[in-house]
């Protein structure tokens, strides 16, 4: 299928491995020039390279809504244009809702909520202007079925697919659609650092029975951000192999 996106532009960030670097390679392979970010200069630079078509890698930190602007600024000075936004960031850690330490809570919403915002609100003036856009928060499964022990996660997520969802309907006659992606399990370099029970946990819940494939997860999201989703907004989809058990 041609996801009909070929020659347009895309900013993704948290993207030198993991699900962000699939869903930039996936873009770019169906013809997107893509700009992608993380702090590790050379990581990012690896990761361009590996993606090849023209990727640009620019270092940057986007746990801070300064660091997410910049970003977004500088990967609009590198391809001209920015048609497709793809926010994501590094999860925060576990913890309980009872006792959670309020600077690690902050620290979330600001790496997971405000920061994401501060992304959008640099792309999206221009794709208004300009009558088309598309705008993908990878976010996580927690943001439909919150987990025990991941509070941050939950409470940062939460706020993020409500902005969205609000947003959505603002900008939907603009042309632009706004959208997030819900991750379960998937065999991340994340994933794979925190180690066997975490990971057998993932898989026990999956009725797939493994983890998602990252590849697999950049072409879902990469469809999200085609031409064939104009009429696809104000939606969560959650790629997590049938874990999750609510009807919608
Ligand atoms: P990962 O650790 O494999 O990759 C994260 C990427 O983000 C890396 O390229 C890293 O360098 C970059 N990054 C991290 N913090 C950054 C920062 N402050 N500024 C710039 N770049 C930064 O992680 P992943 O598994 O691909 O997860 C991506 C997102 O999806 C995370 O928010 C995670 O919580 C969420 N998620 C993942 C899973 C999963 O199973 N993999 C499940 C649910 C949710």
């Amino acid at each position: 299928m041609d996801l009909g996106i070929q020659g347009r532009t895309a900013a993704v960030a948290a993207a030198s491995r993991g699900l962000g670097f699939a869903t930039a390679q996936a873009l770019a392979r169906e013809g997107v020039r893509v700009a992608i970010c993380s702090r590790d200069p050379g990581a990012i630079e690896a990761a361009a390279a590996r993606i090849g078509d023209g990727a640009v890698g620019i270092a940057c930190d986007v746990s801070a809504p300064e660091g997410a602007k910049s970003f977004v600024e500088q990967a609009h000075a590198a391809l001209g244009a920015l048609d497709i936004l793809v926010t994501n960031c590094g999860g925060p850690p576990p913890g309980a809702a009872g006792n959670a330490d309020p600077k690690t809570l902050g620290a979330a919403i600001q790496a997971n909520l405000l920061s994401m915002i501060a992304m959008i609100h640099a792309a999206l003036p221009e794709m208004r202007e300009r009558g088309w856009g598309r705008l993908l928060a990878i976010t996580s499964q927690t943001a439909r079925e919150p987990m025990p022990f991941m509070v941050h996660s939950n409470t940062a997520r939460a706020g993020l697919t409500a902005f969205l969802k609000t947003l959505s309907r603002e900008v939907a006659a603009d042309g632009v659609t706004v959208n997030s992606i819900l991750p379960g399990g998937h065999d991340t370099e994340r994933v794979r650092e925190l180690g066997g029970p975490a990971i057998d946990s993932l898989v026990t819940r999956s009725p797939v029975g493994r983890l998602g494939d990252a590849e697999e997860f950049g072409h879902v999201a990469a469809f999200l951000c085609s031409r064939w989703t104009a009429n696809l907004t104000g939606t969560t989809l959650t790629v997590d192999g049938g874990s999750s058990q609510g009807l919608f």
